[in-house]
């Protein structure tokens, strides 16, 4: 809740606005109940179509479009939106109430490519990764030594790359930056993402969703990136080889600590790759945004929040808690 008026990833009876900072589950939990009892959903606009895709509709009269930076006044209290990088269409949220407090909420976020929020009396963080141990060094150069995996795989055969949605659509953006300009082969979910990716002036280059046409020739081709959700990756067995190659295997996951890559056999690889801020970049987000308070996120943070707490308060001279509190640390 920031304020009285404006509550953000999360349902509270009597609010006028509820904030979606992104399209994560954990994110609009609860969200059809926001959508019948408040006025009004407030996300960036790329984010509102990519509700639609996961299949909740926004009444037009109840959607409030929010592009990067720009304000709007809620019954005297000042909503903006502002650039997180965590996946496509991601916003962490600024609110100045009447009385000039300010309260800022980071949603989920890494670094760099995410505004700090600064002059605030509150700042919420997300601290999912809020324990010393969870850091990786690496996170600078993991986007060219992926695009380097995949490019290597495509030589041997099709690749297939697994994650959550969100990153998925982050990652084909990702490639593309990077010259690899293989076809992407989605399922239809993913496809009708894309489709608001481009819309919203994206490009996501050669797409092809599968059971049409196109599909099957580009699986005959045997040189493409298929994407598929992060829990098809026990299956991953079960997938046929196309035009005689055998698939390259590629699992994204953000709680590998040890090494940037691990080959796992021959043919199958994971790889560190987090939409969240690892431990150093929590400590130097809140050093910079230095807000007069922390209030890490336990909601989503788990025990881990409790830990980044202590630490910001006792290293950082900030006062921090964490809310909800439920759990606590212990090592
Ligand atoms: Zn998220």
């Amino acid at each position: 809740m920031l304020g009285s008026n404006i509550v953000a990833d999360g349902h509270a009876h009597g609010f006028s606005v509820r904030v979606v900072t992104h399209i994560h589950q954990d994110h609009i939990v609860d969200l059809r109940k926001s959508i019948r009892e408040a006025s009004f959903i407030a996300a960036t606009p790329l984010t509102l179509d990519l509700l639609e895709v996961a299949g909740y509709r926004v009444p037009p009269s109840k959607r409030l479009t929010l592009p990067y930076s720009v304000s709007v006044s809620i019954d005297g209290d000042v909503l903006t939106l502002r650039r997180a990088n965590h996946v496509p269409g991601a916003a962490e949220t600024v609110v100045e109430l009447s009385n000039g407090y300010r309260i800022g909420y980071t949603g989920d976020f890494k670094l760099p490519g995410t505004d700090i929020l600064y002059e605030l009396d509150v700042l919420v963080i997300d601290a999912t990764y809020g324990a010393e141990e969870w850091v990786r060094p690496w996170q600078d150069e993991i986007d060219i030594l992926l695009a380097d995996v995949v490019q290597e795989g495509l030589m041997h055969g099709p690749v297939y790359i697994y994650g959550y949605y969100g990153k998925i659509e982050e990652i084909m953006l990702l490639l593309r930056r990077y010259g690899v300009d293989a076809p992407f082969l989605v399922n239809q979910r993913i496809g009708r993402s894309v489709a608001v990716l481009e819309r919203h002036g994206y490009r996501v280059g050669e797409v092809v969703v599968d059971g049409t046409r196109e599909a099957l020739e580009v699986r005959r081709s045997g040189w493409y990136i298929g994407f598929r959700h992060y829990s098809s990756w026990r299956r991953r067995r079960l997938l046929p080889p196309s035009n005689g190659l055998r698939p390259v295997h590629v699992l994204l996951t953000g709680w590998e600590f040890r090494e940037p890559l691990r080959r796992i056999s021959p043919r199958e690889w994971i790889v560190s790759f987090s939409d969240h801020a690892d431990f150093r970049q929590l400590v130097s987000y809140v050093e910079e945004a230095r807000p007069r308070m922390l209030i890490v996120d336990g909601y989503r943070g788990g025990r881990a929040a409790a830990y980044f707490a202590s630490y910001v308060s006792k290293r950082l001279g900030i006062p921090a808690v964490v809310q909800p509190s439920t759990e606590r640390w212990t090592k």
